[in-house]
């Protein structure tokens, strides 16, 4: 049966930035399918927990502030001890940050520079060799159109290179470790309603235009890159890797 690849179940996945917006909607898809999610974040959010455990999904939380450069391995190494092994690593703990290139810090650069990039290769990193020990895994990253397009009205250098940074990362690993039973793919989503785009969707000037740059008219659900992430962590996506999947309701095509 073809949908029984999109199962999950006995899996191990781990999800940076599970506790809420498009992180928690990913466990939450990952959970249904049959997944065992530890959920890693800066705070803990224990709604995300709960919500989860009554959703009947086995659930286990780690702190872990991704702008702590011994963070992501101590993460990978916390997730092993607790599970055993981790099969799926889904990055997605990012943060935004608008600003003019000529008054951005290089604090503030560093800041997105480390949650958004660094982050993403050290908890890549540490992942590979219990991976390739159990014999395979996968990876996922979220990145975003604003690693392909320049965005507007905002100004923001930094996250973009950080999410442009993110998708060659996934090819190049994906290249890499093709013939070793891991594999790497990334998903950029376009608008989605999460707390991060919250105060664009509601600036009267910034909103309108968003949107009339979104060929659908509407910005994205959370669930609605859960689903794709469902797919590419699956054994659906057998045959996939390198892949930058867009889910973006039509932004990258004008
Ligand atoms: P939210 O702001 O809703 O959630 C961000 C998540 O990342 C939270 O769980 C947060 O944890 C976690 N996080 C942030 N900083 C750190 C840190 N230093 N250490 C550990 N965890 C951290 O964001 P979204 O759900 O909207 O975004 C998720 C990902 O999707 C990001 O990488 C973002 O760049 C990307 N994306 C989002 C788009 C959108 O339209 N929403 C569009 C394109 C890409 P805590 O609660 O502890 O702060």
């Amino acid at each position: 049966m073809i949908l029984d690849k999109f199962r999950l179940d006995g899996k191990i996945a781990v999800v940076t930035g599970g506790t809420r917006g498009i992180g928690l909607a990913i466990a939450r898809a990952l959970g249904e399918a049959g997944a065992r999610v530890i959920l890693a974040s800066k705070h803990p959010r224990p709604q995300a927990m709960a919500e989860l455990k009554a959703a009947g999904i086995v659930a286990d939380y780690l702190q872990a502030d991704m702008e702590d450069e011994k963070a992501p391995r101590q993460m990978v190494e916390a997730a092993l001890k607790l599970a055993g092994r981790i099969d799926i690593l889904v990055n997605n703990a990012g943060i935004a940050a608008d600003g003019d290139t000529e008054s951005f810090s290089d604090t503030r650069w560093r800041k997105v520079m480390t949650t958004n990039l660094d982050a993403v290769f050290r908890a890549s990193s540490a992942v590979v060799t219990p991976m390739l020990a159990q014999g395979g895994g996968v990876i996922l990253n979220i990145g975003s159109i604003s690693g392909i397009i320049s965005n507007v009205p905002q100004h923001q250098t930094a996250y973009n290179s950080s999410k442009a940074a993110v998708h060659m990362m996934t090819k190049t690993m994906a290249s890499e470790l093709a013939g070793r039973g891991i594999r790497v793919n990334a998903i950029a989503p376009g608008y989605i309603v999460t707390d991060m785009t919250q105060p664009g969707l509601d600036d009267p000037e910034r909103a309108p235009i968003w949107l009339k740059m979104t060929p659908m008219g509407r910005p994205g659900t959370p669930d609605e890159v859960a689903a794709a992430a469902l797919f590419l962590c699956s054994p659906a996506a057998s045959y996939i890797t390198g892949e930058v999947l867009v889910v973006d309701g039509g932004y990258v095509t004008r």
